[in-house]
């Protein structure tokens, strides 16, 4: 095994947003915790659009890395119909993702949270009750002994396959490029739809402050020629036309249910755990929900010196209970979605124009708890459930 160099309760592999809300809540419970971080430097490379609702803000203090408001979506068909949705108030807002993560790392820090940057996790093995991570900091082999181990790396998952907790059931690849010159209204993102443009999923052109995000994510495949089509056909060119790019963006959204969670000594949160919402591919928000409720667990654990799995179980009971439900809705959204043809996605369109759905839709829409808006929709619609009935079937 070797000298081991450093000894926590609690080591964090992965200093995203999920890794460092973690880190964060178990330095305030007074317990000794590390976040390793590959990259040298916190928030780079960016891989994410930023956009999420203001409950994030309830948990993190970001406002000053807020860009721009949204209260409104404008949808598009794949014929280029027209569908606006507007809350009339704060329904999400768009962020400096990296300086984002940095606030976020920056709250566990000062909560008493150590951070080693350029640090890749290797390897782990058992000890008695322990866990030994190997290391690679800087060049060199470095080990770390814990207590409790904290998959948050991401959807490269490598705690995720190392424990056998899973694997996602699909990895939708994203493409995203920074322009200047978009036509965009304020206060709106906009949303593409149909074969042509995403298949399998949708794209976006999101504002920012005097530039603005254009991007899509597809249900597979290589998303760079759908994301260079938007500047040259079809509904998103409209808006792209005199748009320059200043810079591009690529990652991999892991969506699905991990087997399980947890193990003897070890959780796993956030895209690491495949809770990023399968029908909008948001994870900021769902993540640091699983994240307070991994970081009470592995407190409570390190408390009652117990950090087997038996005990650790409670992490998913609670995460479940928290935001379970909507995960499994939106993945049950996510296969009805993807089967609809453009005609049909027309029809829903032209249903959706309804003066009455649009109403529920601005009035009880929420983007992280859709279900009530999705019930209260079908009631006014029953013609709905042709588009979403295997999917509510499969959930209630
Ligand atoms: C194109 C695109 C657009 C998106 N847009 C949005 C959006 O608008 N809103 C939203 O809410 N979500 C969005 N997401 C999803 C969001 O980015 C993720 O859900 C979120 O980043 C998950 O946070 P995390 O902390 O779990 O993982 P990450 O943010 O991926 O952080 C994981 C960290 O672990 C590190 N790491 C990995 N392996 C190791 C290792 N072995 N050792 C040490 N460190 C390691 C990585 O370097 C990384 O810093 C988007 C994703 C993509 C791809």
């Amino acid at each position: 095994m070797g000298a081991v160099n450093e000894v926590f309760d609690v080591l964090v592999i992965g200093g995203g947003p999920v890794g460092g809300y973690t880190a964060q809540k178990v330095a305030e419970a007074g317990r000794d915790v590390a976040i390793l971080e590959e990259h040298r430097e916190i928030g780079e490379p960016v891989q994410c659009g930023g956009i999420f609702t203001p409950r994030v803000m309830d948990m993190v203090d970001c406002r000053n890395t807020i860009l721009t408001d949204i209260h409104g979506c404008e949808f598009y068909s794949p014929s280029g119909r027209e569908l606006v949705v507007d809350g009339g108030e704060t329904e999400a807002v768009v962020v400096d993702r990296a300086a984002f993560d940095r606030e976020v790392v920056k709250g566990a820090l000062h909560a008493g949270a150590t951070v080693y940057l350029g640090t890749l996790a290797t390897g782990v093995e058992r000890d008695g009750g322990d866990l030994i991570v190997h290391a690679r900091g800087n060049g060199e082999a470095e080990t770390f002994r814990c207590k409790v181990l904290v998959g948050t790396d991401g959807v490269k998952g490598n705690v995720t396959g190392w424990f056998g907790l899973g694997r996602p059931y699909r990895i939708l690849p994203g493409f995203e490029a920074d322009v200047v010159g978009a036509e965009y209204t304020s206060g709106y993102v906009k949303v593409f739809t149909g074969q042509a443009v995403a298949p399998g999923f949708f794209a976006w052109l999101v504002p920012g402050a005097r530039t603005a995000r254009a991007g899509l994510c597809l249900g597979q495949g290589n998303a760079r020629p759908y994301l260079n089509r938007m500047f040259t056909d079809g509904p998103p060119s409209r808006f792209l036309a005199n748009a320059q790019t200043l810079g591009y963006i690529t990652g991999g959204i892991p969506i699905g249910v991990a087997k399980r969670t947890y193990d003897n000594g070890v959780m796993i949160a956030g895209d690491a755990a495949f809770q990023a919402k399968a029908t909008s591919g948001g994870g900021i928000f769902t993540g640091l929900v699983c994240a307070e409720a991994c970081a009470r667990t592995a407190v409570e654990a390190l408390n009652a010196g117990d950090t087997s799995a038996a005990f650790l179980s409670r992490y998913e009971t609670r995460w479940k209970k928290a935001i379970g439900k909507e995960l499994s809705l939106y993945l049950y959204l996510h296969r009805a979605f993807v089967k609809l043809s453009d005609p049909q996605l027309e029809n829903l369109f032209m249903l959706l124009q309804n003066p009455r759905l649009l109403r529920i839709i601005n009035q009880q829409g929420d983007i992280d708890y859709p279900g009530r808006a999705i019930l209260a929709l079908l009631k006014e619609e029953p013609r709905l459930l042709k588009f979403l009935g295997p999917a509510l079937r499969a959930v209630f």
